[in-house]
């Protein structure tokens, strides 16, 4: 299938063209066609899929097809700042050469981003990306208005729920017009996604691209190792190699930040990024590993998902994710829409029963390296 196939205009033509999208993903081919015709709809598809630009272009077609609008159209609402920024940037590649405007709503500004926020949204934009503490703020206070929205959607839905934000959502529906276009996107289906599905879409088409399995292309390898070794071995892989992006999870704040200690202490440079940061500080390190300033990021599960950074070479869980969902997300951060990647996981004893756990979750063995003898 091409892109041609779906008759989006052409300014959204040109725009695929400047990003380098040359054909449909497969979630695009199934749910682009829906999208246009207006239905409603449920995807269950895991980040790097291209799940972002699969609701993105046929929204971004009606828009245009629609000519302008009183009023905010479309409303993206995503669990995280980092998400929503991410969705935005997307949005705004792919809208390049139309006149649609989008703004990127989220928590944890200081007074200024706060100011700007404010007068973007009372200057008018055609789509806002929110997180939904925020958002909820914004239509409490009266800031921000709904009354004309077509499109809601709702990414990472399975996310939002465990951060807690059911109530919120449910609020903010209170403020949408009771006709307009419901996306909903997640990662998985457990219940209280299926619940608020049902609250939410009307006779959606339901579109399932391969749930829960890592996406293709990734290598994906295992060392049984003792913790003392670890950095050791993470030297042994890295020193004088070429890899230029490497991302390292771990599981807790703490733990990130003495990593990042430990690996500067072996001359690589690292910097961690978690939730104790400031919203401008997480911009920075984020920006810097973009810009290949650092070579190594030490991440905490915040941005195992929908982070879209193209082209990390090597994945490390430092620590086995005790969720296998987790290690799904963390491992879809290479490999990212068909680029190949390496994804290794360092294995303590005492965490052989949660990687077994991940093993039969993805329904195969994980290579095991032998530990190299000299460490
Ligand atoms: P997502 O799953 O939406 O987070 O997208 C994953 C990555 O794939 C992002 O970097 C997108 O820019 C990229 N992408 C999305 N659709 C395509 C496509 N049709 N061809 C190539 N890359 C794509």
């Amino acid at each position: 299938m091409k892109f041609e196939d779906f008759k989006l205009r052409k300014e959204i033509m040109e725009g695929l063209e400047a990003m380098g999208y040359t054909e449909p993903t497969p979630i695009q081919e199934q749910t682009i066609p829906a999208i246009l015709e207006k239905k409603d709809l449920i995807g269950c598809a895991q980040t790097g899929t291209g799940k972002t630009a699969a609701y993105l272009l046929p929204v971004l077609h009606h828009i245009l097809e629609d000519g302008k609008k009183e009023g905010i159209d479309t409303l993206i609402i995503a669990p995280t700042r980092e998400l929503t920024q991410q969705i935005d940037m997307q949005l705004q590649g792919l809208a390049y050469f139309t006149p649609v405007s989008s703004i990127a709503v989220y928590g944890g500004g200081d007074a200024v981003a706060w100011e700007k926020e404010k007068r973007a949204l009372e200057m008018q934009t055609d789509m806002v990306v929110a997180t939904p503490g925020k958002l909820l703020s914004y239509l409490n206070l009266g800031i921000l208005k709904l009354d004309h929205l077509k499109h809601l959607v709702l990414d990472e839905a399975d996310r939002m729920l465990d951060m807690g934000f059911y109530d919120d959502i449910v609020q903010i529906l209170t403020f949408l017009p009771r006709v307009r276009q419901n996306l909903l996107f997640s990662a998985t289906m457990p219940s209280d996604i299926r619940k608020l599905a049902k609250k939410i879409l009307y006779h959606p088409v339901e579109v399932n691209i391969a749930p829960s399995k890592p996406a293709e292309g990734v290598l994906e390898a295992a060392y049984f190792i003792p913790p003392q070794k670890k950095i050791p071995l993470i030297r042994q892989l890295l020193q004088g190699k070429e890899l230029q992006t490497v991302l390292m999870f771990t599981s807790t704040k703490r733990m990130a930040s003495q990593l990042e200690k430990e690996l500067k202490s072996i001359g690589l440079s690292a910097k961690a990024i978690h939730s104790d940061l400031t919203q401008p500080q997480r911009d920075e390190v984020l920006r810097q590993f973009r810009n290949r300033n650092i070579q190594l990021l030490v991440a905490t599960d915040l941005l195992s998902r929908g982070i879209d950074i193209v082209g990390i070479d090597l994945v490390v869980n430092f620590n086995v994710p005790r969720d296998p969902e987790d290690y799904i997300h963390r491992v879809g951060r290479t490999a990212r829409a068909k680029a190949s990647g390496v994804a290794i996981t360092l294995v303590e004893p005492e965490e052989k029963r949660y990687f077994s756990r991940i093993e039969h979750f993805l329904e195969k063995e994980i290579y095991k390296i032998p530990v190299p003898r000299d460490l």
